[in-house]
């Protein structure tokens, strides 16, 4: 658990709805080492496993993966909301508390055979990173792990990643 860029997270009550504590993490990114800090940390952590590609989640997921694929000297593909992306794509269900949502990828983004680590700002049940790890497995690829900036570990997203390894730098 990283004090330092706990403290740089900003909790927003009832947003986008009632009862909902939003985790803000704009008052992370205004700080001159908050960025850095976060993406080091991760960079620490995951330098050492064999990853061809970084993964991340529209749209917190990019501002957090692609100074990580920078840093690793990797590619970067983007997972995206339906409609967004140009070419042809798989597209993955998942469930909120109340229906469903979905999440994109362009078919050709990922080769049979390639490690991919997928990066978001935030796991809370889980839905969305489990979705991407469907997304990538789908077309051969493997998962080499999440990075997640935060974790809201009461909501045991930790559960529906199991077997993979999920490094979060805070966790509440
Ligand atoms: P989930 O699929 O439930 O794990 O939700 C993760 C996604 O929703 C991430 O892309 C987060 O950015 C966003 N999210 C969910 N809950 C929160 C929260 N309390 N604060 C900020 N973002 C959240």
């Amino acid at each position: 658990m990283d004090k330092k860029l706990a403290k740089m997270i900003r909790d927003v009550p009832d947003f986008p709805k009632e009862g909902i504590v939003f985790k803000d993490i704009t008052t992370l990114l205004k700080e001159a080492n908050g960025l850095r800090s976060s993406v080091d940390l991760l960079n620490e952590y995951f330098k050492d496993l064999k990853i061809d590609l970084i993964a991340g989640i529209e749209s917190r997921g990019f501002i957090f993966g692609t100074p990580l694929a920078y840093n690793l000297g990797v590619g970067f593909i983007p997972i995206r909301k339906p409609g967004k992306l140009p070419a042809e794509t798989f597209s993955q269900e998942y469930a909120l508390e109340y229906g469903t949502d979905r999440i994109e990828m362009h078919k050709d983004a990922v080769r049979e055979g390639q490690s991919v680590l997928i990066v978001d700002d935030l796991l809370a049940t889980g839905g969305t990173a489990e979705a991407a790890a469907k997304l990538i497995e789908n077309c051969g690829g493997k998962v080499a792990g999440f990075g997640f900036i935060i974790e809201l570990t009461f909501l045991n997203g930790i559960n529906k990643l199991k077997g993979y390894n999920v490094k979060s730098l805070i966790k509440y």
